[in-house]
Parts: C-alpha cells; structure tokens; sequence
C-alpha cells in the first residue's frame, strides 16, 4: 500500500526530495530538490510550457518579478483580504489553520471561506483535539496575512516595502498592457507563467503538498465577455486541464474528480471556481483550481494605477474590459501526485512507473563489472553517444541488481548493460523497468531502438 511515509523516505533516499535547511535541523514548509527531483520537475515544467504555450496558437508566456510594488498587492486585494484563519493549541504551542484541522475531522465537510466566528463555533462543535498533543485547548480563531514583505535597501521608509509575489496571476495582470501594446495577440488570448509564489502558510506537513514557497503554472485567458459565452469556455478549459493530467502525464483517472467552490468558498470577484482534485493518502485534494475572475483584476489595476488596461474592439472601435478564466496549478503537487501516482510495489522491488516524458534519466547504462576496462570503455561510448540527445546517467557502483534496484526506484525506463558477450558480437542487453525482462540487441540499434520505445 502506498502512504506519504514510503514516498518521503524513497525521495530522500534517491535524491528527489530533502527537507529544506536539513543540516541546521530542517526549516519547516521548505523542502530542496535534489539531482533526480529537479530533473523530474524540471519535465513536469516542460510538457505544461509545452503544451499550453508553444502547442497553442492564443497563449504567450512571461516572467514577470517576484519581488513586486506593494500597490500590486494592495490593488488585488491581498494585502487586506489574503489570510487565513490560525488557531493555536494553548497547551503545546502548535499553531493550526482552523479550516484544516476542521476538514481533516470531518472530510467530506469544506469550510474554507467561513468567518473567524463560525470556525470557532466548529472547533467547539466537533471538539476538534490537537494533532499534536490530543487536547482541546483552542485559542480563538484569528486571520493571519500571509504575504511575504520584503523591504529594499535603496529607498527610505514605507516606500521601501515590497512584497514577494503570493501568486503568479498578479504579474500577468499588471503587464496585460505591456504585452497588447508589445505583440500580435487579439482577444480571446491568455498568458501563461510558470514561477515561484511565496506564501507565510501554517500547513499539516503533508510534504510538499503545501509549502510556504512553492511553483505555480497559472494562465489568464482573457476573453471579451459580450463575444464569447464563459460558462463555454470554463468547459473548454476543465476538458483541456482534464486532459493534460490523464494524457500528458499519465495519472490515473480514477483519482481525479471535480469539484464546484460553494459561495463561501468562493473569492467575492468570482462566479464559478472548480477544483481538480486528486486522490491523496491523505484525501482528495486540490490539484489545480479553475476560477472565473471575472474582470475585477484588471479593473483594481486600472483604478489603483489610473493607466487604461482596456482593448479596443477591432471591429467597432469599443473599449473592452477582458473578463478571466484562470487554470492555476502548483507545479509541487504535481510532482507529489505523480510520485503517488506511479509508486509501485512489485515484489521486493519499487518501480515508479512515470511517463518516460517525466522521468529524470531515459535510460541509464551499466559495465557489467566495474573493474574490467574492456567492458567500462565499450560502455563509455556508448553513454558519451547517447548522451548527445538523451539525458542518460551512468552507474558503475554496487552489482548489476542494487543498480537494476535503484533505476526502478527513480522511475529510469530502461537500463542497458555492457557484458563479456558485447566484447565479442556488439550487442548490449536492454531491461525493461516495468516488466524488468531483458533483451539484446545491436549497439548500433541503440539509439533508435531507445528513440522509438520513448516515444
Ligand atoms: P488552497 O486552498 O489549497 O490554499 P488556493 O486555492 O489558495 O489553495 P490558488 O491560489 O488557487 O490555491 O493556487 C493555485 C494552485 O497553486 C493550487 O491549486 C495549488 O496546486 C498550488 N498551491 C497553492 N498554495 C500552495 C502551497 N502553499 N504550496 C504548494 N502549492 C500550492
């Protein structure tokens, strides 16, 4: 059975994943990614730019600033409304998000949105017990902001205040001008970014699942609501997000759902938010959220800033305020889904069954003994060629099965090896990870046997 423990102690022990800070006793929320996670995560970016900005002919990208204008924060709201509601257990100290604790007590209920009040009133209600030390002995419930300030060394007073970004989507709305007046783009048209946000989170320590520093991928879709109908193109995008997850990256479909915001849940600038959820051991929880924005970003920008962010209708010559519809991911959480997703257990042996897409070597060559140079030079070529268009690792410590044994653990689709036999005819042998049988063929066939199985 799959639980978060197996794949906390497989990412750390594989360099995936490390706590972050570790040798300074750990710093909480923050977690490192090391040389197999960054690989792994560093696809998991490339097929989402890859599908949603080069493979479409109406998204452009960005990379707007993390650290930003504090009247970015104060125009979007967050600065007064971007909080959550803290609770803390007077016995040991620990400090809790309220609604969490509630949701984890009662897990079909969701709370988000409900007032300090109401929270409290629940708490009581279900007599909710510390996680840590199992009393009840509850502070009130009270909001705490969670953006990040920054304050810049070059300028004097409170105009040195900053804030590091709490989400992506602000940096697309302020540079909406920019990239109108910059490019060929027409409504209806989106802009995608894929980047760090930074937010001061309390979290229950489901790993990465929530950190206080974590990658978003996040698309504006702007679109002139009297043209084009947005419950249209909100099923649109919950198709296309559908199937990115269960065709790009494989996940089975039967730990997806959807599920709809009630209106306490809701932003009060949104009309329909949707979550796509995704089965974890600790629950279904959201993947990627879908919101319709409305036009209320762009109009707090236009009247915090006093610049016109409106488009002219090519047709009429009227001004337009774009409406938004906006897909917003946590790069992270994929990640952690697809962990979840592909972790098997085979035997004795765990096998991440990623996509080959995803996986952070595409094959990884062995000399069958690392002590005799025939077989670690003929291997050597052969790793130095298909390095050329395929990240491939190398691995010459331990026996053929602890490196067959590792491979598996790191989702490496296939392994070849050099033996005594490739000395005499040329041929290597080819494992398979998912089915772990082996077959042999001819180095030269190598680089378009590998080609045609990963594609
Ligand atoms: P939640 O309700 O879980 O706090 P949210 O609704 O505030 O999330 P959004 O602001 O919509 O989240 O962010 C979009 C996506 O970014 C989420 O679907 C999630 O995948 C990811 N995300 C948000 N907060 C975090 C976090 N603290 N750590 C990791 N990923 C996050």
């Amino acid at each position: 059975m799959i639980t978060l423990e197996k794949i906390v102690s497989l990412a750390k022990r594989r360099g995936i994943i490390y706590p972050g800070s570790d040798i300074y006793g750990g710093l909480a929320n923050t977690y490192d990614y090391g040389p197999v996670g960054v690989e792994i995560l560093r696809n998991i970016k490339n097929v989402w730019w890859k599908f949603f900005v080069q493979g479409m002919d109406n998204i452009v990208g960005l990379d707007a600033s993390i650290i930003s204008h504090q009247k970015i924060w104060e125009a979007s709201g967050h600065t007064s409304g971007f909080a959550d509601a803290m609770v803390d257990c007077k016995n040991c100290r620990s400090r809790f998000r309220a609604d969490h604790l509630i949701e984890n007590q009662k897990e079909d209920l969701k709370v988000e949105g409900l007032t300090v009040e109401k929270l409290s009133d629940l708490i009581k209600k279900f007599h909710v017990k510390c996680p840590n030390c199992k009393k009840e002995e509850w502070t009130a419930v009270r909001k705490f902001n969670l953006l990040f300030p920054v304050n810049l060394g070059i300028v004097e007073g409170d105009k040195s205040l900053a804030y590091l970004r709490g989400e992506t989507a602000q940096g697309i709305f302020i540079n909406f001008k920019n990239i109108v007046d910059s490019t060929r783009v027409k409504l209806p048209f989106g802009i995608a970014q894929i980047g760090k946000s930074f937010r001061n989170e309390i979290t229950l320590g489901n790993f990465i699942f929530r950190t206080i520093e974590f990658e978003q991928g996040e698309i504006e879709y702007f679109f002139d609501p009297k043209a084009e109908n947005w419950e249209k193109v909100f099923e649109v995008w919950k198709k296309t997000m559908w199937s990115f997850v269960t065709k790009i990256l494989s996940v089975d479909e039967k730990k997806l759902r959807w599920r709809e915001h009630s209106q306490e849940e809701r932003s009060f600038y949104s009309t329909r938010t949707e979550d796509l959820e995704y089965k974890f051991p600790f629950g279904f929880k959201e993947l990627w959220g879908l919101a319709y924005r409305t036009d209320y970003d762009l109009k707090q920008h236009m009247e915090v800033s006093g610049v016109d962010l409106t488009i002219d209708d090519p047709n009429t010559g009227e001004k337009i305020t774009p409406h938004v519809i906006e897909p917003a991911v946590g790069i992270n959480r994929l990640l952690l889904m697809l962990l979840m997703d592909s972790y098997h257990e085979d035997g004795e042996r765990v096998v991440l069954k990623l996509d080959p897409r995803l996986a952070a070597y595409k094959a990884a060559v062995f000399p069958l003994l690392a002590n005799k140079p025939d077989l670690v030079k003929k291997a050597r070529l052969i790793y130095d060629d298909l390095k050329e268009d395929l990240n491939v690792v190398w691995d010459d410590r331990g026996n053929i099965g602890k490196r067959y044994f590792a491979q598996d653990e790191i989702g490496t689709p296939y392994c070849i090896t050099v033996d005594f036999q490739s000395l005499e005819d040329d041929t290597v042998t080819i494992r398979d990870r998912d089915t772990a049988k082996q077959e042999r063929i001819k180095i030269g066939d190598l680089g378009n046997t590998l080609k045609s199985k990963l594609s």
